[in-house]
């Protein structure tokens, strides 16, 4: 029984973060399952988060709080230092990129590139 429920809570968790693009930390994956789910504890949260990514379901990404991504492949991301908001950037993956470590005798599994300023959104509010 119990496990049976931890691995509905986990599947919700996971779709939880799939369906957004926001990046969720597990505060926000917490605060976004909690009405429907009121006995949902931020522990269960968050070790479903960490187990996911143990999986290698989800991605943990290296922003000063902790976020996941359940979106796989290889792709850039922006952070606004006004509003924190992380999205992602359709840039190309570039491999030549990869060349400058590749010349100090790396082996290169990916690059990621995270552009730092402020968004679109927190701009136009400016004006
Ligand atoms: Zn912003
Ligand atoms: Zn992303």
């Amino acid at each position: 029984m119990a496990v049976q429920r931890y691995s509905r809570q986990r599947e919700l968790i996971y779709d939880t973060v799939c369906a957004s693009t926001a990046h969720p930390t597990a505060e926000m994956v917490y605060a976004a399952l909690k009405p429907d789910h009121p006995h949902l504890s931020r522990g269960t949260v968050y070790r479903n988060l960490h187990l996911l990514a143990g999986q290698g379901k989800l991605r943990r990404l290296p922003f000063p709080v902790e976020r996941f991504d359940g979106h796989l492949e290889p792709h850039s991301h922006f952070c606004c230092q006004a509003c924190g908001q992380v999205s992602d950037v359709h840039n190309a993956y570039d491999p030549a990129l990869d060349g400058a470590a590749q010349a100090m005798g790396h082996q290169v599994d990916r690059h990621e590139i995270v552009y730092y300023g402020v968004c679109a959104h927190c701009r136009a509010e400016a004006e």
